[in-house]
């Protein structure tokens, strides 16, 4: 008998109907005989409206009440998923992340899996039972409080209690297919990917792709678990994330994908003055406010000023602190001004290949030319390169990379439910 964990995104368990239709799924699985622990997002959009309400009753909510509120979502979820199994004469029985034994940090809203004892999941499973968890949560043994892993963070649910069970897959449900080379909703002619790399999921990943969280893929990695993503809206192959202990090779190409992220904003320090230590005092304030931030770029010096401009990103939700503080700073570090810019957008080119190939920029930055799209920014990894744009042209830049490096694909891709979840 194998075990089996799958994830269910909110888009697979919006209504009712799509409830009924995941739970005979499940019934499936359970009947080929195989153990089944399935992990469960909240309905549709329900944690954005809980958090819409939240913001509604209070500008700034405490972060235990927040946490509070939106495991709410997943255990509406869990608890629906379970009648339903029930009713079509299989035992099932739902727990909270407390419940599953996600013992996490004390950090409110963005909390790290500390250690996973599944006791209880694994009761459940002896007793013949499909054990079904709240995504996203877990508890803090120190404060006793409930806390949340951070939007999208049921994928991690999911691959931690693979790892802790010992599951031969964790498969992810969502609304397309599997791991595009794009975003089929913007490159409709993008292409599923038969397996990708882990090492390439998490750079795609962290550049924007939302088909899986970062962090699930960073713990599947770390633990060795084989993620397989997956439509919930039909029985196809997806896409098989892989370790490099699988001693698989992945022979798709030498571009895995393009991923773009919309949330990120940039900041200018005009008029630096050009000696050593001023970068390190504005990055040193900027990391006082625990902002991520991602791409730097400083100029070469006016001659006649002796003054440099130093531009970076960062999400943009950090964007108004950092300003903030790093106007606080202006007479010390002695800058002139601040630019704030959220209308910009990330472009990343993803594969292993790159290692080994060259003039994969020089490809890059002439098919944006072809495309009549400025780039603004450049930085690179071993195997990814990013440049930022005007976020109006990034889905056109998309489009032109995407067919520059022929990835297009003969059919069309279906997007079932839209969300992406
Ligand atoms: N429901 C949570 C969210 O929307 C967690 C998840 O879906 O993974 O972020
Ligand atoms: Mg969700």
């Amino acid at each position: 008998m194998s075990l089996i964990v799958q994830k269910y995104g909110g888009s697979s368990v919006a209504d009712a109907v799509s409830i009924k239709r995941v739970a005979k799924r499940i019934v499936e699985t359970r009947k080929a005989g195989n153990e089944v622990v399935v992990v469960v997002s909240a309905m549709g959009d329900m944690t954005d409206e809980l958090v819409d309400l939240a913001t509604e009753v209070a500008p700034l909510p405490s972060g235990r009440e927040l946490d509070m509120l939106l495991t709410a979502g997943e255990r509406i979820s869990m608890s629906l998923l379970a009648m339903a199994i029930k009713s079509m004469g299989f035992e099932a029985r739902s727990y909270t992340g407390s419940q599953a034994g996600m013992a996490t940090d004390a950090h409110h809203g963005s909390a790290r899996i500390v250690e996973v004892n599944p006791t209880r999941i694994r009761e459940a499973l002896d007793a013949g039972a499909v054990a079904i968890v709240a995504g996203f949560q877990g508890f803090n043994r120190g404060t006793g409080d409930i806390t949340t892993l951070g939007r999208g963070g049921s994928d991690t649910t999911a691959v931690a209690l693979a790892a802790a069970l010992g599951a031969k897959v964790c498969e992810i449900y969502t609304d397309v297919d599997g791991v595009f080379t794009a975003d089929p909703r913007i490159v409709p002619t993008a292409r599923k990917l038969a397996r990708i790399t882990s090492e390439e999921m998490l750079e795609l990943a962290a550049a924007g792709a939302k088909v899986l969280y970062i962090r699930a893929v960073e713990y599947g990695r770390r633990h060795g678990v084989t993620i397989h993503v997956r439509s919930s809206f039909n029985n196809n192959e997806g896409t098989l994330v892989v370790n490099p202990e699988d001693g698989e090779t992945v022979e798709e190409g030498m571009i895995a994908g393009i991923a773009v992220d919309l949330g990120e904003a940039k900041i200018t320090v005009v008029g630096v003055p050009d000696v050593p230590g001023k970068a390190a005092e504005i990055f040193t304030i900027v990391a006082g406010t625990e902002a991520n931030i991602d791409m730097i770029v400083q100029n070469v010096s006016a001659a006649d000023t002796g003054l440099t401009d130093i531009s970076f990103t960062l999400p943009m939700a950090d964007g108004a602190r950092v300003m903030q503080t790093l106007l606080g700073a202006k007479k010390k570090v002695g800058f002139d001004s601040l630019q704030y810019d959220d209308q910009v957008a990330k472009l990343a080119l993803v594969g292993a290949g790159m290692r080994t190939s060259s003039g994969i920029s020089a490809k890059l930055f002439t098919a944006l030319y072809e495309a009549g799209i400025n780039i603004e920014m450049i930085s690179t990894s071993e195997i990814r390169i990013s440049v930022v744009t005007r976020a109006d042209s990034v889905e056109d830049a998309v489009r032109a990379v995407h067919t520059a490096f022929e990835l297009d694909g003969d059919e069309l891709a279906v997007v079932h439910a839209g969300t992406g979840r």
